[in-house]
């Protein structure tokens, strides 16, 4: 994509500057949130948009008279102070109630997008007395395919399974789904490793909120959004594509960490981001990390990403593998034995897609030669699959599962923490080590925060002595070797 974006840099760089009263009032808005608190800052001062300045005066418009004459009483002082303090230049704040018929209509309270254009040569300058938001399109439920990717059919919430590690994420998707732009939850933002779902929770965000019939919603990844915009800005057209952006009452964008090193496409999602939350649209948000680990995205916007709900789907369990087999395979109508499952639990863990598509080829193959799935024709139809999942196993491997298994933190297993919850899976892990790789008691011990080898040698005897006490302990600690070895 570098070629023919000559003149990109520049376009966005205009852009950035347009968009800078937007970037102080956000930043004006946070304090005022900051100070005064949530419920006050949205009752009263989320309603205000940014107009044009004029030498050293900015004027910020509400919708009514009422509000207007409150927000001047109860923070008139404070508003200036805090231009001040962002933009030296402005020294005076002038309050006024927008247009007559603007105001009645539901109110955009879009800061940046007017604080954009109060200062930018695309748009004609607007009358300063006459800041009428832009007319309000009438809300029906639809995607907004003219700049969106269509939704996927089969990612509803009934199709998704759902187990430990994804159900917090699931009950926040399903919140935002029945109640979007409730305070806390927005924006939402989903994080998880590839193929756990995060895509699949925003399309079904979607589809419920297209059946609810409410609203519109924009779904795309977040690298069409950057072509998007580099194709408004060819041609022309940016200011068309973020109002349209900024129509939408609920914006989903997946994958932002494609937006690593892009800055330019950064700063207009910022900007969107802005314009659309200050309207009380929701945003849904995923990315492979979690806002603070998203390291090469700006600051402000991990910040900014970080304020409303994060969600994690974590890696699956066994358990969820089996659920989602169980699943797919009855809704395929082909009888798949419970034990064909297993092994298939067992030998695929990295990602749903991979089982998904290991179970389909199955299918597939059942469905063609109309023999029944049997585990020999498992191992014999997915063998290419299996054998790429056939590697030597590692400690850093075998601590994963055992911590996963456990549900406890992988750091954990190199911590000091003795909490019998976190020491005893440690002890497994140890113990699966010694039985499982050709390391040394010391070598295993340095993996586990630097433990010395007697540790490990005592792991190793408690947890055979707690095997042969404990036939369910037993199990578990088979089931993981079973797991790792396969
Ligand atoms: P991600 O976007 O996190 O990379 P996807 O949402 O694309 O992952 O999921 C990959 C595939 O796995 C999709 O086909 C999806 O339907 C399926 N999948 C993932 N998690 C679940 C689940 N909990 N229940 C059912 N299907 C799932
Ligand atoms: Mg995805």
């Amino acid at each position: 994509m570098t070629g023919g974006l000559e003149g990109y840099d520049a376009v966005a760089e205009a852009n950035a500057q347009k968009s800078v009263l937007a970037i102080h009032w956000s930043r004006i808005c946070e304090r005022l949130k900051a100070e005064v608190g949530e419920v006050e800052y949205r009752t009263w001062l989320r309603q205000i948009t940014v107009g044009p300045v004029d030498e050293d005066e900015i004027t910020l418009y509400l919708p009514t008279r009422f509000l207007r004459d409150w927000v001047r009483g109860q923070y008139g002082d404070r508003l200036g102070t805090l231009w001040n303090a962002e933009v030296p230049a402005i020294r005076r704040v002038e309050l006024q109630v927008a247009r007559p018929g603007s105001a009645s209509a539901p109110l955009p309270a879009d800061g940046a997008a007017a604080a954009a254009s109060a200062v930018s040569e695309d748009t004609p300058p607007q009358p300063a007395a006459a800041p009428a938001p832009a007319p309000e399109e009438p809300r029906h439920a639809e995607v907004r395919s003219d700049l969106a990717a269509p939704l996927d059919p089969r990612f509803t919430f009934d199709t998704f399974v759902v187990g430990k590690p994804n159900e917090f994420a699931y009950a926040c998707a399903r919140r935002v789904a029945e109640r979007p732009s409730s305070p806390g939850f927005n924006p939402l933002f989903l994080y998880g490793g590839v193929g756990l779902g995060k895509t699949h929770l925003m399309h079904a965000i979607g589809a419920e909120l297209l059946r609810e019939g409410k609203v519109s919603v924009a779904y795309m990844s977040a690298e069409k959004f950057m072509y998007r915009f580099i194709a408004a800005i060819r041609s022309q057209s940016t200011m068309e594509f973020k109002e349209q952006l900024r129509s939408v009452d609920v914006l989903m964008i997946d994958d932002l960490q494609f937006l690593i090193g892009k800055d330019n496409t950064q700063e207009e999602f910022f900007h969107t981001f802005n314009a659309l939350v200050d309207a009380g649209r929701q945003i849904v948000v995923s990315a492979d990390k979690s806002p603070s680990d998203l390291s090469g995205l700006e600051d402000r916007l991990r910040t900014r990403l970080g304020c409303g709900m994060v969600a994690d789907i974590h890696a699956t369990t066994f358990e969820l593998r089996i659920s989602i087999l169980e699943a797919k395979a009855s809704a395929s109508g082909v009888v798949v034995p419970a034990k064909v499952l297993e092994f298939l639990a067992h030998k695929i863990t990295s990602n749903v897609r991979e089982l998904e598509g290991a179970l389909n080829r199955l299918i597939a193959h059942a469905n063609l030669f109309g023999r029944p799935v049997t585990l020999e024709a498992t191992q014999d139809v997915l063998h290419d699959i299996l054998k790429a999942h056939d590697r030597r196993v590692t400690i850093e491997e075998i601590q994963r599962k055992v911590a996963e298994h456990w549900n406890i933190r992988l750091t954990d297993m190199s911590s000091a923490r003795r909490a019998r919850a976190v020491a005893r899976p440690r002890q497994v892990a140890m113990y699966l080590a010694k039985q499982l790789t050709s390391r040394s008691l010391p070598e295993i011990g340095r993996k586990f925060g630097n433990r010395d080898h007697t540790t490990v040698m005592h792991a190793v005897t408690r947890v055979t002595e707690l095997m042969e006490q404990d036939p369910a302990f037993a199990e578990d600690v088979e089931l993981l070797r079973r797991m790792l070895e396969s």
